[in-house]
This record gives C-alpha cells, sequence and structure tokens, in this order.
C-alpha cells in the first residue's frame, strides 16, 4: 500500500515538538508492516539544505508565485518536498516571523502544503500514487476538503490530529485565495464559527480520524476538552481512533546515544550517575549525592502547566531535591524559572532554548522526569523518560494516564508501577506528587524498581504501526 504522509514538520530536518518526532518515525515503522510512505514538506530552508531533490513537477502559479515540487532522499525519509520561495523560504520557526507573530500568510502556505498534497492523491506524479493520504494537523488539514471539492480520483483520507488546541482559523474573506468554491463555506464544509477552519474541516471530510491516544481520543469528545470541536467529533465517533505514539528507539536509545557522557542499559543502571553529575555541572546544580534530581524538558506553555510547577517549586526544594529544566515558550515563564533559580542556587538549574543534546543528556541523567500538563495529546518526553529509566511523575490526563503506571498500592503489590501519576491537575496535587516521589526515592530498592518497570515498558512504533494499517485499510475500503 502507498501512503502520502501531510505535515509541516518532520524529525531531523524541521522540529517545534512531537509532531516532528511522529511524521519522522511513523514511516519507518509502516514500511517494516509492507507501506510505502512518502512525506510532503514544505521546503524550509533546513530542508532545502539536507536534499538535492530532483524536479517532478512545476507549478506556474502557487498561492503567489511559481513552485516546483521535488523528490529524493533525506536522513532515511522519502521526501516530496514544495521549493516555493514565495512561501517557505524564511529562516526561524515554520510558523511564526522574527516579531514573535504567526506569518500573515499562514493560511495561503499551508493551503499550498494541502493542495500540492491533493495533487498528488489525485494522481500527479507518475509511480506515486497513494491509497491514503495521511494529513497531520491543521496544517495539512485542507487536503480532504480539496479532495472533495476537485473531484477526480479520490483516495482515502485520514486526519491525525496531534494536538486539539492548534486549529487553523482564518477569515472568511481568503475563501477565494485559498481556492475553496463559495459553496464549501457552510457547517457541512469549511466554515466554522463564521470562519475558515482547516482543521475542522479535516475532521468533517477524512474517512478516518486518529488522535495520539485512547483517553485523548475520549476527552475531546467532552465539552470541556473539545475546544469547540467536541460536537462534531462525537458525530464522528465511528471513524475516530486513539493509537498511541511511540517514540523513535534508535535515536532515543539509552546504550547507543552519542549525547550521554555514559551510556547505559536497564543492566547497568549504575552508570547513570555519571549522566546526573555531567548534567548537574552543567546546569550549575550542587553535586548532593542525598538529592534527588527532577528534570523537565518541555515547551513552555499554559498547557503544559509549567505555572503550577513555579509554585511548587519551594515544595521541591524543602524536600532536598533539585531542578534540571530544559524549556522554551513563553517569557513570563522563563522569567519565573530564571528568578527561581537565582533564589536557589545549586539546587535549581534552568536552560531556555532548544537543545536536542540537553535533552537527551536531562532524560539519561535526571532521577525523575516531571510533566504536570493541564492536558496532553500524547506525550512523548514521558516515554523517553521510561526508556531512560528517569521515573515519570506525570498529570492524569491524555496519553500521559495511557503510558504511565502510578505506584498507588495495587501496582506496587503486583510490581507493575513505572512512575507517578496525579490528579487533578493543581499546585497541590503536584506538590503531593513531588513529597511521594522523594519518599519513594529514599527507599531505593523501590525506586530501581520503578525505573527497571520504564525500561522494560514498550515505547516502540511497531504495535501503533499495524494499528494505522488498519485505519488505512478501513479508509481504502470506505472509497470503494
Ligand atoms: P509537544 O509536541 O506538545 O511539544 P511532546 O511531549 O509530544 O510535546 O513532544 C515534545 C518533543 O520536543 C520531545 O521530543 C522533546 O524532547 C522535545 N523538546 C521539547 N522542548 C525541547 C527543548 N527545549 N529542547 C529540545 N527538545 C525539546
Amino acid at each position: 500500500m502507498k501512503v502520502l504522509s501531510v505535515a509541516s514538520e518532520i524529525f531531523p530536518l524541521v522540529k517545534t515538538g512531537g509532531l516532528a518526532d511522529v511524521t519522522g518515525a511513523l514511516p519507518k515503522a509502516l514500511a517494516a508492516e509492507g507501506v510505502e510512505v512518502r512525506s510532503i514538506v514544505p521546503g524550509d530552508p533546513t530542508v532545502l539544505k539536507a536534499l538535492h531533490g530532483e524536479k517532478v513537477h512545476h507549478f506556474d502559479e502557487l498561492f503567489g508565485g511559481p513552485a516546483d515540487l521535488l523528490v529524493g532522499e533525506a536522513q532515511g525519509l522519502h521526501l516530496f518536498i514544495i521549493h516555493a520561495p514565495h512561501l517557505f523560504s524564511r529562516d526561524g520557526s515554520p510558523y511564526v516571523g522574527p516579531d514573535g507573530l504567526d506569518w500573515p500568510d499562514n493560511a495561503q502556505r499551508f493551503a499550498a502544503l494541502s493542495w500540492v498534497a491533493a495533487e498528488i492523491g489525485r494522481g500527479l506524479v507518475t509511480g506515486f500514487t497513494p491509497a491514503v493520504v495521511h494529513a497531520h494537523d491543521w496544517q495539512a488539514g485542507l487536503v480532504p476538503a480539496y479532495l472533495q471539492y476537485g473531484g477526480g480520483r479520490r483516495p482515502g483520507t485520514i486526519i491525525t490530529v496531534h494536538n486539539l488546541a492548534f486549529q487553523g482559523v482564518f477569515p472568511a474573506d481568503l475563501l477565494h485565495a485559498l481556492r475553496l468554491p463559495a459553496s464549501a463555506f457552510q457547517p457541512e464544509g469549511v466554515e466554522y464559527y463564521g470562519k475558515i477552519g482547516f482543521l475542522k474541516a479535516a475532521l468533517h471530510f477524512s474517512d478516518q480520524i486518529t488522535t495520539v491516544s485512547p483517553t485523548y481520543a475520549l476527552e475531546i469528545q467532552m465539552s470541556g476538552a473539545g475546544m469547540g470541536l467536541d460536537g462534531l467529533l462525537r458525530t464522528r465517533r465511528a471513524v475516530l481512533h486513539g493509537i498511541l505514539n511511540g517514540i523513535d528507539e534508535a535515536v532515543w536509545d539509552p546504550a547507543s546515544d552519542p549525547h550521554l557522557v555514559a551510556r547505559f542499559s536497564a543492566k547497568r543502571l549504575r552508570l547513570r550517575a555519571t549522566n546526573k553529575s555531567s548534567l548537574r555541572q552543567r546546569l550549575g546544580l550542587a553535586p548532593d549525592p542525598e538529592a534527588p534530581l527532577f528534570g523537565v524538558v518541555s515547551r513552555l506553555s499554559h498547557q503544559k502547566g509549567l505555572d503550577l510547577l513555579v509554585g511548587a517549586l519551594a515544595t521541591l526544594v524543602e524536600q532536598g531535591g533539585q531542578l534540571a529544566l530544559l524549556g522554551s515558550g513563553d517569557q513570563m515563564l522563563e522569567d519565573a524559572f530564571a528568578s527561581a533559580a537565582v533564589a536557589s542556587p545549586g539546587r535549581i538549574g534552568v536552560r531556555f532554548g532548544y537543545d536536542e543534546a540537553l535533552a537527551h543528556l536531562i532524560q539519561g541523567g535526571a532521577d525523575a522526569l516531571l510533566v504536570p500538563s493541564r492536558f496532553e495529546p500524547c506525550g512523548l518526553t514521558q516515554l523517553c523518560a521510561l526508556r531512560y529509566g528517569a521515573v515519570p511523575v506525570v498529570a492524569r490526563v491524555g496519553g500521559l494516564a495511557d503510558t504511565v503506571i502510578d505506584a498507588n498500592a495495587a501496582a506496587l503489590a503486583s510490581g507493575v508501577a513505572s512512575g507517578l501519576q496525579f490528579s487533578p491537575v493543581s499546585q497541590e496535587t503536584l506538590e503531593s506528587a513531588i513529597i511521594r516521589t522523594v519518599a519513594i526515592w529514599f527507599c531505593q530498592p523501590m525506586w530501581k524498581r520503578l525505573q527497571r518497570n520504564g525500561m522494560k515498558t514498550d515505547v516502540g512504533w511497531t504495535r501503533s504501526a499495524r494499528q494505522y494499517v488498519e485505519v488505512y485499510r478501513d479508509a481504502v475500503r470506505s472509497r470503494s
């Protein structure tokens, strides 16, 4: 089966978050199941640098200028790239300009991605006519709409929701510029509360809908977490599936990770101590042998609940803990963590910005990884933590609830606990979780049990790739 994956990010070429990890790793796991995946991505400068593709099509006019469709391979990925300098030749983030604001033409930029993907779905490229077009998030949301309105061949379509908070909503007067017919502007089309909704359109038109964990698939059908789309999702629940993300076990392997000072395995856990020392040194933390070291690797945003952690830092320090935080995003949160680090020298260490190597060192050196998200579609950092023997301490929401087994009495008694969960998400429950974590830390046999259980957990892609294959088959069946 041939599948076209459509996304704005793909690891290791362009990444701002978990979306890239998934679109980078899933094609390899699907290849093992006999699915031939090619991924189409915008021709951002970093992508073009990695690949000198061969031109397979020329567009005289693609949303404001000429463009070429390139095909080629980079870093083991089979890619289509839209080389459209007027849309994508911009350094930095794929979404925001140097002023920190969204690029003003984001609607056109990602409509172009969806438009070209739909054309490939119809058979534009000889030798690669996909049975299924798999769109990821709002940036690819118009693919099924273009296939619906454009006529011609109609492959099966899937939208995967990586985060319902990002919906791609744009002014109604762009309808024509986005090459959508006037008839599309209705509730049974792309209209969304008087505007154009890219993700809404995808949820309406796709044959199949997936999101990235079973619990998130249920949560988003409820008015509290559905972010305006819960009603539509309820009407489509028969084709809505929660399929857990995995992590790329070659990229995230503590036994061979080049970013670690000491590589280790479940049998050689003692070696983690070298990474812990190195991490402490890098973040200016004291070499206190008694202190459990908590790690955070995260976007700094309201979703991630890190404002709650700011409030809980006094408890963390009082309990004798230390914190190593790597994050980027919200300036107020950066300022709050920076002040906390100044107020607690040697106990709280912070780094702001994006740093792949440090992210790996935190996973391989911290004792516990904190993930206090208010909502979390799947979450990848807790999966990395499980694999790296950093005990995840997570909010009981979304994919965090599905992937970490809380160290409650029953789970401890039956020897299956792999981390700690807390609920509901608040500063108080986070503080209690920190206190509970420290208590378990001081009972080292129990702690090691959690680490080993975590390291045994299946966090790879194989099982989920098979579930995607089933969904692809359903999408194809619904078209025949
Ligand atoms: P989200 O996609 O919501 O940001 P996920 O947990 O699904 O959250 O994925 C986050 C991914 O981004 C993980 O691979 C994590 O290691 C990485 N990451 C997050 N923040 C940083 C950072 N500041 N530096 C390096 N990697 C980061």
